[in-house]
């Protein structure tokens, strides 16, 4: 193997290391991955879940955990998961550098946070983490000829609403290529985004909501919020983004029980080692890159 790919495996295998140890010492509890059910996030964008028959019923390949988080926090208080999500993207995706069709998420929730939370814990985090890197991984940020700028929270934010005004539709790679430190996109309108994210108390038509963006072009690191966890709420969004209750049969007899207030975010582990390696390429960060459109092992 190339000097340039046990640099680039050896920081990704650092940054998962980090990454919990840094989530375990705030008392979050890694849970496993759930790879199949009749239950995923079908997401607000142009991708398509893969399906399998198990014993006659229809199980979905996981796209997003957001259903199995509400669910865990009905029995743990914060919890992370490395969560391997497959997700059929758009054959045309394989140019932007940033899309594979089977990557992991860092996945984490917690009980009654409020958006503020969790971006302070995500800033902090992401800080951590970089200036661990720089000095656990010194020799191999050389040979990639990477020079990483450490972060400082709190990071700028801008509301969907401004970012759209000013920079259009694309703003959020044109976002990612002006500013040269993570910056935050808050308050998506309530159409934007899937049913699950909670409407702001104090800005109705808005989310709780937020992605994270990396600087020098890199595109979205995260998207996260506060969730919505009131049953009626939750079939009232489900019909107006015209979404089938019958697809979400099992999700919404848990709901009915009652889910626990939360909100939480998911951080892609290929994303996150492409920025910090300086990739050009997110096929890079992975052994058997899963490329958009391509036939892949
Ligand atoms: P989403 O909930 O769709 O925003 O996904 C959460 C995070 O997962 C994103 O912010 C990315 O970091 C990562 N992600 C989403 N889709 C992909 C993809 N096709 N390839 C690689 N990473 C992805
Ligand atoms: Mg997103």
């Amino acid at each position: 193997m190339s000097k340039r790919k046990t640099a680039i495996f050896k920081i990704q295998s650092k940054i998962k290391r980090r990454l919990a140890e840094y989530l375990e010492l705030k008392d979050f509890i890694e849970i496993n991955p759930v790879i199949l059910s009749p239950m995923t996030d079908l997401l607000n964008h142009p991708t398509a879940p893969g399906e399998i028959k198990c014993y006659g019923e229809k199980y979905y390949l996981t796209q997003s955990m957001i259903f199995h988080k509400q669910t865990a926090l009905k029995s743990l208080d914060k919890i992370f998961v490395f969560s391997p999500n497959v997700r059929i993207e758009p054959a045309d995706r394989c140019k932007t550098g940033r899309h594979l069709f089977e990557f992991t998420q860092l996945d984490l929730e917690i009980k009654k946070a409020k958006r503020e939370d969790i971006m302070t814990l995500c800033e902090e985090m992401i800080t951590e983490l970089i200036k661990n890197i720089k000095k656990d991984c010194k020799k191999e940020l050389k040979i990639l000829k990477r020079t990483l700028k450490t972060s400082k929270p709190p990071f700028k934010r801008i509301t969907y609403s401004q970012a759209y005004e000013k920079y259009g539709k694309d703003f959020e790679i044109k976002i990612s290529k002006e500013y040269k430190e993570p910056i935050w996109i808050i308050d998506m309108p309530i159409m934007h985004r899937e049913f699950y994210d909670r409407e702001h108390n104090d800005k109705p038509g808005y989310l709780a909501d937020m992605d994270l963006i990396y600087p020098e072009g890199y595109g979205e690191a995260l998207s996260g919020g506060e969730r919505e966890y009131k049953y009626e709420r939750i079939k009232k969004r489900m019909k107006n983004k015209g979404k089938k209750q019958s697809e979400f049969k099992s999700y919404l007899e848990i709901a009915k029980g009652g889910l626990p207030p939360s909100a939480g975010f998911g951080i892609g582990i290929e994303r996150l080692t492409r920025y910090i390696c300086g990739l050009k390429k997110i096929e890079e960060t992975t052994l058997f890159p899963k490329i958009p459109g391509k036939k892949c092992i």
